[in-house]
C-alpha cells in the first residue's frame, strides 16, 4: 500500500463531490475526491511530483505525485468554455513541483460572472487510487485536504496493464463529437463507459496514445471537437467495449449516460443474500433520481417559505409512516422526523438562503456539511445518522420538486429493482409498491436497507457488483435470495420451473409456519432447539409466534445504541423482565454488553482505536468499566423467574475473562442475598476462545458459538467489508474445524453449546453442525419455522458424516457444493431447462 497526503490547493469551502453542480464530478465518474470553493485566485500544487502536460487547459492542472498517482484539480465548473480567459499558468508543464509551489493564478471575480459554479474537483484520476479520508468545512490553502492510498505504486503515464503483443487488436476510428473536444468530463464518461469491460483500450491521436480508463491521460491528447481519434482494443470484451464506446462519441448520445446501462448480461451474477425469498419479474432499473437544484433562489422569503413547506410535508409523511411501522423501520423513521425537524440544519439551511440561495441548494448545503461532519467522526453511530441525512436530503429535495413526500417510483407490479445502491426510504417506498425482489450493486447485509428489505419480506440482493447495473430494463430476472444469485435472462423452459418452484415455497412457508410450534425431531430422534436472536423486547413476541424456544442471544447493547449515559439498573431490569415476561418460563441467554468494535455505544465513547474490531469491546470493555457490568449484572439477578435466565459474555479470549465475571455476578448476589446463580456462558467468537474451549468449558455452564466474529476473525476479513462481503463465509473449514473442536470439548465437559451466529439461521448450514453435535441454534426469528422443517428431515448419523466429509473441504465454496448435492431432493431444486 502507497499512501499520498494531499493539502488544499487553496484556501475556501471544503465539500463532497456531491456538492458540485456537475453530474460527471457529482457521480465520482472522473474520480475520487472532494471540491473547494475558492476564496483565493492562486492554486497551488497539492502534492509533490510532476506538472503533468494537459493540452490548452489552464482551467485545470494534474500533478502526478511521486507513487504515480494522478491529482487533478479543475477550477471550477465548464470552465473550459472559457477557453484559459482568466487563467494565468504560473509553472511549466513537465516541471518538477513542490507542494504549495504556485501553479495557477484565477481572476475569481471573472469566474464568479461566467463560470457554472466555482466548486473546484480536486480529485484522484488513478483508478487504482481510493480516498481514505478528507477534509471537510472551512480550509487553509496547505491544511489537510486528504488521504489517498493505492495498491500499488506505479510511475508512467497511466498507460495501465501491459498488452500481449500475440492478442488480437480491433480498432476503430470516432470522430470526437463533444462540444468542448476530449475535456475532463467527456474523459471521464469514457473511463465509465469502459467500466463494465475488461479490455484494454487506448485511444491513439496525432501519433500519441493515451489509456482510454485514464481521464488525464486523455486531456494530455489535446483533441478536440471535430477531431478524429483511433481507439484500439485487445482482450476480453475488446468488441463490446469498443462498440459501448462508438455509442458515447455519437453525436446524439454523447451528452446522455454512459453506455454501460445499455448492455444486457446474460448469465448468473452472485450476489449476497440481504433477504431470503425468491422472485420471477422483469428488471425494473433505479437509478437515484439526479433532483436538478438552482443554486441560485428567487428571494430569501419565498425560498424560506417553500423550505419550510417541504419540510413540513415531509414531518406529516414520516409522522404517518411511524404510525405504521415497527420495529427497525419504525426506530429510521423515528430519527428521519428528529433530523427533519433539527434546529441547526434548519438555521444552517436558512444562513444559505440569506446569502442568495435557492431553497433546495440551501437545504442540500446544510444537510451535507452536517453529514460531512459526522461522516468523519470515529463513530458507526454517527457515520448512520450522516447516512439519514443524506436520505433525508433526498426526501425533502423530492418535494421541493413537486413531488409527493415518499412518493414511490412507479413500478410494475412484480418486477425486480435493480439499483446501484438504495437508501432505507427508499426501501421504506417500496415496500408500498407492489415490486417483487431487489437487488443492488452495492451494500452490505447488514446495512440499514438489508434490515429494513428483511424486516418487509422483500427479497433482496446486495453487492451484486457493477455487472448488475449492465441488465437492461425489461430483461427477465430470477431473484434466488436463498442461494445467493440473480439469473439474467434465464431459457423459457428455466424461468417456468422457478416459478413453480417460488410458488411450492410459499405454500412450504405457511406449512412450516403451521408446524413451527411443535418441537423438532431428527427422523433417528434427536431434539434440535431453535431459539431466537433477539435485540429488543418488540421482538420477543413475533419470535414465539415463529416457533421460538426462548432467546438464545439477547444483544443487549442494542437496547441502549443511542442513549447519552448509562442505563441504570432499575431500567435495565424492567426492560430484561419485560422480555422474560413475552417469553413466559422460556430460557432467555441475556449477553453482558457487547460494545465497542462495529458497536460503538453513545454513552461510552472510545478513543480512536486503529482497529476497533480488535480493540476494546466486549468483555474487554467491561473490565474498563466494570461498573457498568455490575449493574447489568445485578439487573439481571433480579428478573424472574430466575432459573429462566442465563449470562452470556462476549469476545472471550480465555478463562480469567470469565472468572472475571463470575466473580461480580457472586459479589452482586451476595449482596442481593440471592442463592440462585444463573446459568453462565462464554461467546466463542474468536480463534483464542475456540482453542482454548476445554479451559473455557471447565469455567462456565454453556458455549454459544458466535459465528459471525468467528469467522471475521479467522478468516481475517473485516465483517462490515462491502467488498468481502461474499468471501466472508462461516461455513468455510477453516471455521467449521474450529466449531467442530468446540462441539467436541462441550460434549466431553458436559456442557451445552449452541450457535448464535449468522451460521445458526443458515438452513444449509444445519445438516452439518447437528452432525458436529450441535443441538441448539439460536436463529433469526423468520428463520425458524424453516428450520425446524429442516430438521425434522435430518438424520442425525448421515449429518456426522456429511459433517466428516465437510472438514475435510478446501473452501466454503466446496462446502456450500457438498451441503447443496446433500439437500438434494430438499429442499426442492430449482430445476428445468439450462441454467
Ligand atoms: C457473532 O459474532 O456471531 C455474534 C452472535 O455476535 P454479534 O453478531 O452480536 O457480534
Ligand atoms: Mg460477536
Amino acid at each position: 500500500m502507497s499512501r499520498l497526503t494531499l493539502l488544499a490547493p487553496f484556501p475556501g469551502w471544503c465539500m463532497p463531490l456531491a456538492e458540485v453542480p456537475d453530474p460527471v464530478f457529482q457521480q465520482g465518474m472522473a474520480g475520487d475526491g472532494v471540491a473547494i470553493d475558492p476564496t483565493e485566485g492562486l492554486l497551488r500544487a497539492p502534492c509533490d511530483g510532476e506538472l503533468v502536460p494537459m493540452k490548452e487547459a489552464r482551467h485545470a492542472i494534474s500533478v502526478r505525485a511521486n507513487n504515480g498517482v494522478e491529482v487533478l484539480v479543475h477550477v471550477g465548473i465548464d470552465t473550459v468554455a472559457l477557453a484559459g480567459q482568466g487563467f494565468e499558468r504560473l509553472a511549466e508543464p513537465g516541471r518538477a513541483v513542490r507542494a504549495g509551489d504556485p501553479l495557477v493564478r484565477f481572476d475569481l471575480e471573472f469566474l464568479a460572472r461566467h463560470a457554472k459554479s466555482l466548486a473546484s474537483p480536486v480529485i484522484v484520476v488513478s483508478g487504482d487510487a481510493v480516498t481514505r479520508r478528507a477534509a471537510s468545512g472551512v480550509l487553509r490553502a496547505g491544511d489537510f485536504l486528504m488521504e489517498v492510498e493505492r495498491a500499488v505504486a506505479v510511475a508512467g503515464d497511466g498507460a495501465g496493464a501491459s498488452r500481449d503483443a500475440g492478442e488480437a487488436r480491433h480498432s476503430r476510428r470516432l470522430v470526437v463529437a463533444f462540444a468542448h473536444g476530449l475535456h475532463a468530463r467527456p474523459a471521464a464518461q469514457v473511463a465509465a463507459a469502459l467500466r463494465p469491460f475488461q479490455a484494454d483500450v487506448q485511444l491513439v491521436f496525432r501519433g500519441r496514445e493515451a489509456h482510454a480508463r485514464s481521464p488525464v491521460a486523455l486531456m494530455t491528447l489535446g483533441a478536440r471537437a471535430g477531431d478524429t481519434v483511433e481507439v484500439q482494443a485487445s482482450g476480453a470484451g475488446a468488441l463490446e467495449a469498443l462498440a459501448a464506446l462508438e455509442q458515447l462519441f455519437a453525436p446524439a448520445i454523447a451528452a446522455s449516460a454512459p453506455a454501460r446501462h445499455a448492455t444486457p448480461a446474460p448469465g448468473r451474477i452472485d450476489a449476497v443474500i440481504a433477504s431470503r425469498g425468491f422472485a420471477v419479474g422483469p428488471c425494473a432499473r433505479w437509478e437515484r433520481p439526479q433532483v436538478a437544484v438552482a443554486e441560485r433562489g428567487a428571494g430569501e422569503a419565498g425560498e424560506s417559505a417553500a423550505l419550510a413547506r417541504a419540510l413540513d410535508a415531509v414531518v406529516i409523511h414520516l409522522e404517518s409512516l411511524h404510525g405504521q411501522s415497527r420495529g427497525e423501520a419504525q426506530a429510521l423513521v423515528a430519527a428521519h422526523i428528529e433530523l427533519a425537524r433539527d434546529p441547526q440544519l434548519r438555521d444552517r439551511a436558512s444562513g444559505h438562503m440569506r446569502r442568495g440561495d435557492s431553497a433546495g441548494h440551501a437545504w442540500r448545503q446544510a444537510t451535507r456539511a452536517t453529514a460531512a461532519t459526522l461522516a468523519a467522526l470515529d463513530d458507526e453511530r454517527m457515520r448512520e445518522r450522516a447516512a439519514d441525512l443524506l436520505d433525508l436530503e433526498h426526501q425533502v429535495l423530492g418535494v421541493l420538486a413537486g413531488h409527493a413526500p415518499g412518493a414511490a417510483h412507479e413500478f410494475a407490479q412484480g418486477a425486480i429493482v435493480v439499483a446501484d445502491e438504495l437508501l432505507p426510504s427508499q426501501v421504506l417506498a417500496l415496500q408500498r409498491t407492489q415490486v417483487a425482489g431487489v437487488c443492488t450493486a452495492r451494500g452490505g447485509a447488514t446495512t440499514h436497507m438489508a434490515i429494513l428489505a428483511a424486516a418487509a419480506g422483500l427479497p433482496a440482493l446486495v453487492a451484486a457488483g457493477d455487472a448488475v447495473l449492465a441488465i437492461a430494463e425489461g430483461v427477465a430476472l430470477v431473484l434466488d435470495a436463498e442461494q445467493g444469485f440473480l439469473e439474467v435472462d434465464p431459457p423459457p423452459a428455466r424461468r417456468a420451473a422457478l416459478e413453480r418452484s417460488i410458488d411450492e415455497r410459499r405454500s412450504e412457508h405457511a406449512a412450516d409456519l403451521a408446524a413451527a410450534h411443535a418441537p423438532a425431531l431428527t427422523r433417528d430422534g434427536v431434539r434440535i432447539s431453535v431459539l431466537a436472536n433477539l435485540g429488543s423486547a418488540d421482538e420477543a413476541a413475533a419470535a414465539l409466534e415463529h416457533g421460538a424456544e426462548g432467546c438464545g442471544l439477547l444483544r443487549t447493547e442494542f437496547l441502549y445504541l443511542d442513549r447519552r449515559e448509562a442505563p441504570p439498573e432499575d431500567e435495565q431490569r424492567r426492560e430484561y423482565q419485560r422480555i422474560a415476561d413475552a417469553l413466559g418460563a422460556r430460557p432467555l441467554t441475556i449477553r453482558t454488553m457487547d460494545i465497542g468494535g462495529d458497536k460503538p455505544i453513545a454513552f461510552m465513547p472510545a478513543e480512536a482505536e486503529e482497529n476497533p474490531a480488535l480493540g476494546l469491546r466486549g468483555v474487554r470493555a467491561s473490565l474498563e468499566q466494570p461498573d457498568l457490568l455490575r449493574a447489568q449484572l445485578a439487573a439481571i439477578l433480579r428478573v424472574a423467574p430466575a432459573a429462566a435466565c442465563r449470562v452470556l459474555v462476549p469476545m472471550v479470549t480465555d478463562a480469567s475473562d470469565l472468572r472475571f465475571v463470575k466473580r461480580m455476578l457472586d459479589e452482586e448476589r451476595a449482596r442481593l442475598g440471592l442463592a440462585h446463580r444463573p446459568l453462565l456462558g462464554a461467546m466463542v467468537e474468536t480463534p483464542a476462545a475456540a482453542l482454548l474451549a476445554d479451559a473455557l468449558a471447565a469455567e462456565c455452564d454453556f458455549l454459544s458459538l458466535g459465528t459471525n466474529d468467528l469467522a471475521q476473525y479467522t478468516l481475517a476479513i473485516d465483517r462490515a467489508h462491502p467488498r468481502l462481503a461474499a468471501r466472508l463465509d462461516a461455513l468455510h473449514p477453516a471455521v467449521l474445524r474450529l466449531i467442530a473442536r468446540v462441539a467436541e470439548v462441550a460434549q466431553a465437559h458436559g456442557k451445552g453449546v449452541s450457535v448464535c451466529g449468522t451460521l445458526g439461521s443458515d438452513v444449509a448450514a444445519l445438516p452439518v453442525l447437528v452432525g458436529l453435535g450441535i443441538h441448539e441454534v439460536s436463529a433469526v426469528a423468520s428463520t425458524i419455522p424453516r428450520l425446524k422443517r429442516a430438521a425434522r428431515q435430518l438424520d442425525a448419523a448421515e449429518c456426522r458424516e456429511l459433517a466428516r466429509r465437510a472438514l475435510e473441504q478446501s473452501s466454503a465454496k466446496a462446502v456450500r457444493e457438498l451441503l447443496a448435492a446433500a439437500s438434494a431432493p430438499h429442499p426442492a431444486p430449482v430445476t428445468g431447462g439450462s441454467s
